[in-house]
């Protein structure tokens, strides 16, 4: 069975470990900082297999040289962006898998966020961990791709099955619900789960993960077929691009 433990760190990161308690097997994903994971590792007595990177940026591998260097572990992350990673090992792309014990791993190629970024999903566990791409009631800003890839990418998440769980790495959902709100002030499944965020963070408590079938409810960039959101955006009649275009242009300057 796979068991995922998530950590919080720097102002908003989520670090995640995962372990398969039959062959030991341990990943990380997006180790911003290398001494919580440690911590965790050594609080579990696990030993680091691999370290899965979704993208570049140094909030997702800061910590990868310093691991690597402690723990022998391997380094898997994205072909197209080797370059950028860190002591990248295994350099990964769209349908490739990796293993944790006799679980798979599947690649999902999903750029937008920048260039080269990908997720990493596990039907075992039902989880999938998206990086900047996806998150809680919104998705990650285009620094390096284009609006079409970021659709394309969001869109290949709508296949998975409704339960997964989406592992994103930033805690910005309640922002994120603000702008929600803003394209589609009377959809009842955002202000439900609005008022159930504000209690979370009142308490400081973890939003993420989400699920799938939660953000098919309350996500304005994974909804350009909403009515009202198109009604507020003036683009009844637009593409599912343009509306997403629109969508994230709005949140830049929100
Ligand atoms: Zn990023
Ligand atoms: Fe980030």
């Amino acid at each position: 069975m796979l068991e995922i433990q998530q950590i919080p760190v720097l102002n908003d990161n989520y670090i995640y470990l995962i372990h398969d308690n039959e062959s030991g097997d341990t990943a990380v994903v997006d180790p911003a900082v290398s001494e919580p994971v440690l911590q965790v590792l050594k609080q579990n007595n696990w030993q680091l297999s691999a370290i899965f990177n979704t993208h570049h940026h140094a909030d997702h591998v800061g910590g990868n040289l310093q691991l690597k260097q402690q723990t022998a572990c391997n380094i898997a992350g994205c072909a197209n962006d080797q370059q950028r990673i860190p002591a990248i090992d295994i350099k990964l792309a769209e349908g490739d898998h990796l293993s944790l014990g006799k679980h798979k791993i599947q690649i999902i190629d999903c750029p937008g966020h920048t260039t080269g970024h990908i997720a990493f999903y596990s039907a075992d566990a039902g989880a999938l961990f998206c990086g900047d791409t996806l998150f809680a009631m919104g998705c990650g800003r285009l620094f390096e791709g284009s609006p079409a890839q970021m659709l394309a990418s969001l869109n290949k998440f709508k296949n998975l099955p409704a339960q997964t769980k989406i592992y994103c790495a930033h805690e910005y959902t309640a922002a994120n619900a603000q702008f929600a709100l803003s394209v589609e002030p009377n959809n009842p499944d955002l202000l439900s789960t609005i008022e159930r965020v504000a209690q979370l963070r009142a308490q400081q408590l973890a939003t993420v993960p989400t699920t799938l079938e939660q953000e098919l409810a309350t996500n304005p960039f994974l909804r350009a077929d909403s009515p009202e959101i198109r009604a507020t955006l003036g683009l009844q009649k637009a593409s599912e691009l343009a509306v997403f275009t629109e969508l994230r242009e709005r949140k830049n300057n929100f």
